[in-house]
């Protein structure tokens, strides 16, 4: 929506520009000086050698990454190139860190997620991106985990980074678990066509969609897994992961351990953990994050002490 047109070198030129997104302001953008052709040096545009040379090749039709690509910037993580999962020029790619015993922990990537070993299945934590890295965790899984399927897919929250692969878990038959208020959202997502011929489900399916008021506990009689409902400022009906047995919790954009430093005072994200965690009662050592590796509670606990 520009607006506000002033007249500069007999041009007209919107200082104001806002980005909207359904009819709510995203981006606003106010522009203090605007400088009509300005001269520029004839090498301003040249592109260095080393991006030529390492400058990738034209995608395939039908395999362009570039929604991505546009959504990385939107959601303030840019790669600077056209990988659509991890940055080929700082990781080697996706790996399975084992944080636990029978605990995997999906790193290397711009955005993690959290494998539980249970008797005869398996849960997973956030499901990332998109298919393509669904496909990942499900291929590293079945050689990690042999024989067991992934029975339950739990979304900490609805946003798309965290939750556009959930479909190809949902058409191998997991169970959907998610916070208040989403289990229409992802019915929806989970029985819409395939318009762009990328995601599953091929064909129709019924998803099983979970949703959480309160709390909701995974057993296989020995491991108990919980996803616990919690206050948040990031997104509304949020869910915290737990595996009691091992005492780590699982928390996506209110921490991002190994990521950002902890700072000297909690901010509300950090603040939301702390308290998700005491009004649950739990008692976690460690929690690993859907960014970023794994931190220590304890250290958390005493950023939470210092801020009084
Ligand atoms: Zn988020």
């Amino acid at each position: 929506m520009l607006s506000d047109w002033r007249t500069v070198d007999g041009i007209k030129y919107p200082y104001k520009q806002v980005y909207q997104l359904n009819g709510r302001n995203v981006i606003e953008t106010s522009v203090e000086d605007v400088n009509v052709n300005p001269p520029l040096g004839a090498d301003v545009f040249a592109i260095p050698e080393p991006y030529r040379a390492g400058a990738p090749k034209m995608a395939a039709y039908g395999k362009v990454p570039y929604q991505w690509v546009l959504r990385r910037p939107f959601i303030g993580t840019l790669l600077d190139s056209d990988a659509v999962l991890y940055d080929p020029q700082a990781s080697s790619g996706l790996r399975l860190a084992d944080v636990a015993p029978g605990v995997s922990h999906v790193q290397g990537g711009s955005h993690n997620s959290l494998i539980v070993e249970m008797d005869k299945f398996l849960v997973v934590f956030d499901a990332p991106i998109g298919e393509a890295q669904s496909k990942w965790t499900m291929d590293a899984a079945s050689k990690k985990y042999p024989g067991k399927p992934f029975k339950y897919v739990v979304l900490t929250h609805h946003h798309m980074d965290h939750s556009s692969g959930i479909r190809i878990y949902a058409a191998a038959g997991a169970t959907v678990v998610v916070g208040q208020g989403n289990a229409d959202f992802f019915k929806k997502v989970l029985t819409s066509p395939d318009s762009l011929g990328a995601d599953s489900p091929k064909k129709k399916i019924n998803p099983n969609v979970v949703e959480v008021a309160g709390s909701y506990i995974i057993t296989d009689g020995k491991r108990d897994v919980g996803a616990y409902l919690i206050e948040n400022p990031h997104a509304a009906g949020y869910l915290m992961g737990y595996v009691h047995d091992v005492k780590l919790g699982f928390v996506t954009d209110l921490w991002s351990p190994g990521r950002d430093p902890l700072p000297p005072r909690l901010n509300p994200g950090l603040a939301a953990v702390v308290n998700g965690v005491k009004n649950w009662n739990l008692e976690p050592e460690r929690f690993a994050g859907g960014h970023g590796s794994t931190g220590s509670f304890p250290d958390l606990l005493k950023v939470a002490a210092a801020t009084n």
